[in-house]
């Protein structure tokens, strides 16, 4: 080990956090090689330990091997989505596909697998924890997926199409991001006509930021798009910048992401064939809560109907609307933010900008914090006193009833160029007990306008939503309590992983909540009960429009990912796949093809994008369970919910996790209740 390279020498920061100070960019290429030796030496020892298979020797050494690998890469991804640069980007072409052929090395290892196999083989006659057993079960189940049965010919392809995919997906995430960051659309005041102050002020700094000759800029971050749509009085503004918003990805030239995506549905689908299952739906579905396709499919056709009803209802409302107004044409995909925002303060009487001057961020992180609190019994002490990767990041130690060190936790709030867009939640490390004991190190990436030097960061309800989203899969990677790391926090299949945060969105929309935490960036008031009750009321507004909006790209992921001879052209099949579910025409997808990360940066919800959906319907399910307790942090349900769900990784299977939280297998008639579409 170079003790000259901070990322491999040992981390004397408070609680280990990485040296970020220290780290520079010609450290990573070196790390990576040093820690892949070292994980293949790792192996080799597994592999070539004389003693006979057993748990410790075998399963419990693979959870071990690859830790500091894990270490330099924890910190790696993090940083190359969140402050990434030329330099950056140039490392994650050249790392992705060495790591894929890293681990598709270790998971092709013949004689590594005989030792899982042999193991697997006797785990009946096994004395083991059920956590173990499960252990023993996922880690046989998961060589079998990465080719560990195939042979010769079979084989190298399979390694080949490995590597061949890191690479096209990462390059399919880099154009995204590439288009996004070039994008800037300049704006004098008077192209501004109808947006409230803070979305003004959100504008300026962008134009300050990009030090654009007019005074205003948008850009095609979600927070800067999605309120120009819904406020922005010239429509000519508004269908160009949701056609250049809708171009991500398909501009021409080196960044364009259509010949990728026929390339790799190919190759998603060839090793899909090469491991005995028809298609790769057939192949992504077998180890998650739906099990098989079918269950995915016939889910999208129950909701779908009743959402294209109430899209149909919702656009003719929006139509009558313009009409009145005299418009003479056709209410199309960039009017229907701008009128639904119309009719909303018709029918409900308040607007997006009179909410959003109750909902400073600092307030509602606190407010998420604060459910965290009465729900799990946790702390949030700020530090600025530990390294952080870019001054606006905040951080927190995350402490117990007792105040014992729980995790640590990291908020990256604001919008910036070298940020990928959209909202997540990632690890810097994740928490395990085998060997030495670690408590994780999570992030909340999102892309909120930074605060003015005399105005703060105002969120719209959807923000405050996601917020919320993207906590609860914090509290998911903070509350783990497992032994093995592979199976610790949101390492769960991909259609329950949503439940934790979708889960946690319900409690911002207590009146409880917001009494105590809306109150107004100015005058500092609580919302008025009335406009709560607007608020609660309009809950469901605009259902049909957001469910369509979800639906066309889960049908467009779902069939794509189940042909069986994928297309030729993807933005083809694409329009084919809408026309042939009566897609609304003044719907777009939520993703359009060319730019759908979800499903073609990573495999993560390629033909799991209907996982919101799944777990959405957990989500309606459980909530219940607190409602029905008449106490929305009720304690007893709480506990349930801490111990199935939140800290229990994926130590069990997820049905039967949730059937133990809820006390019963979810109710499906729930998630069409809650929006509103029964
Ligand atoms: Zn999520």
């Amino acid at each position: 080990m170079n003790a000259q390279n901070p990322l491999l020498a040992s981390w004397s920061t408070p609680f280990e956090l990485p040296p970020f100070d220290a780290i520079d960019s010609e450290h990573y290429l070196p790390a990576f090689d040093a820690t892949m030796r070292e994980h293949d030496a790792e192996i080799d020892r597994i592999v070539n330990n004389p003693a006979t298979p057993d748990f410790c020797n075998t399963i419990d050494a693979l959870e071990l091997a690859g830790q500091i690998l894990n270490r330099v890469a924890g910190v790696f991804w993090n940083l190359a989505s969140t402050i990434s640069t030329e330099e950056l980007r140039a490392i994650e072409r050249e790392i992705s596909p060495r790591l894929a052929r890293h681990y598709a090395a270790i998971s092709l290892n013949a004689k590594l697998f005989a030792r899982v196999e042999a193991l697997y083989e006797r785990r009946g006659r096994l004395a083991m924890s059920d956590e173990q057993a499960r252990l023993l079960e996922l880690t046989f189940k998961s060589f079998v997926r990465s080719g560990a049965r195939l042979k010769g010919v079979d084989r190298d392809r399979y390694a080949e199409i490995a590597e061949r995919l890191a690479t096209a997906e990462l390059q399919f995430s880099q154009n995204v991001l590439a288009d996004e960051s070039e994008f800037v659309m300049e704006l004098d005041e008077a192209d501004l006509a109808g947006l409230p102050a803070d979305v003004k002020s959100a504008a300026a700094q962008n134009a300050a930021e990009r030090k654009t000759p007019k005074p205003y800029a948008l850009t095609l971050s979600r927070s800067s798009v999605e309120p120009f749509l819904s406020h922005g009085e010239r429509r000519d503004l508004r269908e160009e910048l949701f056609k250049a918003w809708a171009a991500r990805g398909a501009k021409g030239g080196k960044t364009d992401n259509r010949p990728l995506i026929p390339e790799i549905l190919r190759l998603r689908q060839e090793r899909s064939r090469l491991l005995g299952y028809p298609t790769y739906a057939d192949f992504k579905l077998e180890p998650t809560m739906a099990g098989a396709p079918k269950a995915a499919i016939d889910l999208l056709d129950k909701v779908w109907l009743p959402a294209r009803a109430k899209a149909g209802e919702e656009c003719k409302a929006l139509q009558a609307i313009a009409d009145a107004e005299g418009a003479n044409f056709k209410i199309a995909a960039p009017d229907w933010r701008f009128y639904a925002e119309k009719l909303r303060r018709a029918r409900y009487d308040f607007d997006q900008g009179e909410l959003s001057a109750y909902f400073r961020l600092d307030r509602m992180i606190e407010a998420a914090f604060y459910c965290a609190e009465r729900l799990f019994n946790l702390r949030f002490v700020r530090r600025d006193d530990l390294p952080v990767y870019h001054p606006d990041v905040q951080t927190y130690e995350v402490l117990d009833q007792k105040g014992a060190h729980v995790a640590v936790f990291m908020g990256d709030y604001y919008a910036r160029s070298s940020k990928r867009s959209g909202a997540w939640m990632s690890e810097i490390r994740g928490q395990k007990k085998l060997g030495v004991a670690v408590k994780p190190v999570v992030v909340n990436v999102l892309n909120f306008p930074k605060p003015a030097p005399d105005r703060p960061s105002l969120l719209t309800l959807t923000e405050v939503l996601t917020l919320f989203h993207e906590f609860g899969h914090a509290l998911h990677g903070m509350l783990s309590d497992v032994v093995y790391p592979s199976m610790s926090g949101t390492a769960t299949p991909t259609d329950f992983v949503e439940l934790p945060s979708q889960l946690y969105e319900h409690w911002v929309l207590q009146p409880e909540i917001l009494q105590r935490f809306a109150l107004h960036f100015e005058t500092g008031a609580t919302i008025p009960p009335a406009l709560i009750d607007r608020v609660i009321a309009a809950r469901n507004f605009n259902q049909g429009f957001g469910t369509v909006e979800f639906l066309g790209s889960a049908y467009v992921d779902f069939k794509l990912h189940s042909q069986v001879a994928p297309p030729e052209d993807g933005v083809v099949a694409e329009s084919d796949i809408l026309r042939s579910i009566e897609m609304p025409a003044e719907i777009v997808p939520r993703h359009g093809l060319t730019h759908f990360s979800h499903i073609f940066s990573g495999e993560g919800y390629a033909a799991g994008y209907y996982s919101y959906l799944w777990s959405e319907v957990l989500d309606a399910d459980g909530f219940t369970a607190f409602e029905d307790a008449g106490d929305i942090f009720d304690p007893t349900v709480a506990r349930r919910l801490l111990d199935y769900i939140y800290s229990a990784g994926n130590r069990r299977d997820p049905n039967v996790a949730y059937a133990l939280f809820r006390g019963r297998p979810p109710n499906f008639e729930a998630v069409l209740q809650k929006k509103g579409l029964a």
